[in-house]
């Protein structure tokens, strides 16, 4: 057994309260105190929280984290061109062992700004499951189907076979931490016959959903043009939502479309810095949450973004939509924070996790408050949206286990990785030339 304790730290709850001068205790993979006096209990370690803030770690709700290698690639192209010109003639030059150190490499960017979790899209399954695995952090990782041959089903691609010995493998591995979703890339990469065979074998298999969504208006545009319903409807209509869905983007909705995905509880994983710097459009998250959508936060790819850092996206997601509406009123600094951790860690299914409470799994990270940006406090909710900087974290804890601290990451090589991942992109580089 082991336990740690922050001692007189000021928490931050996955509801955006804020409790000053508070004891949690962590013991093994769990919270076991929450308290405002000093437990009994002895501690193998403890942590002096004066100047220190505590908050349920970060989920990353929709990302691509071997793009790495691909990091700022393609800038100033709308997303069509940008994936057929820069993206998909670098990515057939990738391989497993790049994948495995570009992955890496992303999940301690991931650590150093407090993130825990992520929902991936991506190939290279084997070698993304083990950086998952050797790294200590939570994963939902899937494996994108992309088929737009005429007859083909789900069933006839090589991938369902691989899917099948994937979940053998690796569905629920490290205790749970590394789950396997199902995913389609897009309705526009896409036939209805695999896209009604691929829900069919993901309700078969008892799996969730991952698939991008209305991320522009060309796709909408297009995507009516091919079936006479907007991508939302179409997707319903084929039973793709009949499975827990994590929707991203979701920039381009319709009201009927907000209505399909709220009646089917599909989570939306917006991405404002990737539409933002694509030029796709800002997502209207007050109308998705008005039609009763449960909305999370996801980075995208760093080659749109350009990184991991969700503490931007937080600060994008509040201030584009008050921008974009002319309106101060949005959602509240408390609710931008739910949806960051909690609902984050739900999109996952991961009931046990994203949220200060005894019992639930230690996924917590620590920032420093004792900073020029972050004193005084008026509302604790409000300073971290609007003021924290990712680079305040000092500390990311994955079921009780500390992965990042004070600028040391506890499981990964830091120089070996980005020394590698620089390496396989000068290499795919040469091979494209
Ligand atoms: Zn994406």
């Amino acid at each position: 057994m082991t336990s740690l304790l922050f001692k007189d730290i000021t928490v931050l709850t996955e509801e955006g309260k804020t409790v000053p001068h508070a004891y949690v205790g962590v013991t093994d993979s769990t919270i076991s105190h929450f308290q405002l006096t000093q437990p009994e209990d002895a501690f193998d370690r403890v942590i002096d929280g004066r100047g220190k803030l505590l908050m349920p770690a970060l989920y990353n709700a929709h990302a691509h984290v071997p793009m790495t290698l691909l990091r700022g690639r393609g800038d100033n192209l709308p997303l069509d061109r940008w994936l057929n010109e820069a993206i998909f003639p670098f990515e057939v030059h990738i391989t497993e062992d790049a994948t495995y150190h570009a992955t890496l490499l992303g999940i301690a960017e991931m650590l150093r700004f407090g993130v825990v979790s992520f929902t991936d899209m991506y190939f290279c399954t084997d070698a993304r499951a083990r950086a998952v695995l050797d790294s200590g952090v939570k994963c939902n990782l899937s494996d994108c189907v992309v088929c737009s041959e005429p007859g083909m089903t789900y069933y006839d691609l090589p991938l369902a076979k691989e899917n099948e010995q994937w979940i053998a493998q690796y569905h629920g591995a490290g205790d749970g931490r590394l789950l396997i979703d199902m995913s389609l890339h897009a309705e526009y990469t896409s036939t209805p016959e695999v896209v009604r065979t691929l829900a069919d074998a993901t309700k078969a298999a008892g799996l969730r959903m991952q698939v991008h969504v209305s991320e522009t208006q060309k796709e909408v545009q297009e995507c009516i043009e091919r079936h006479g319903k907007t991508p939302p409807v179409y997707l319903a209509d084929l039973g793709l939502f009949d499975v827990p869905t994590t929707a991203d983007h979701c920039v381009w909705l319709t009201d009927e479309d907000r209505s399909v995905l709220a009646e089917k509880d599909v989570f939306v994983a917006c991405c404002p810095a990737s539409n933002a710097k694509l030029g796709s459009g800002i997502a209207d998250i007050k109308a998705m949450k008005a039609a009763g959508i449960t909305l999370t936060l996801g980075t995208d790819g760093v080659a749109s973004n350009n990184n991991h850092n969700m503490f931007q996206d937080l600060y994008l997601l509040a201030l584009m939509q008050r921008a974009s509406d002319a309106n101060p009123v949005s959602l509240s600094a408390e609710e931008l924070i739910t949806i960051a951790t909690r609902n984050g860690a739900l999109s996952q299914g991961r009931v046990d996790c994203g949220r200060m409470q005894v019992g639930s799994r230690a996924d917590l990270t620590m920032l420093d408050i004792d900073t020029p940006w972050m004193q005084p406090v008026h509302t604790m909710a409000e300073n971290l949206i609007y003021s924290a900087q990712g680079s305040d974290v000092v500390l990311t804890m994955v079921d009780g286990t500390i992965l990042y601290e004070n600028g040391e990451y506890l499981t990964i090589d830091i120089e070996k990785e980005i020394a590698e991942t620089c390496a396989a992109r000068e290499r795919i580089l040469s091979e494209m030339a």
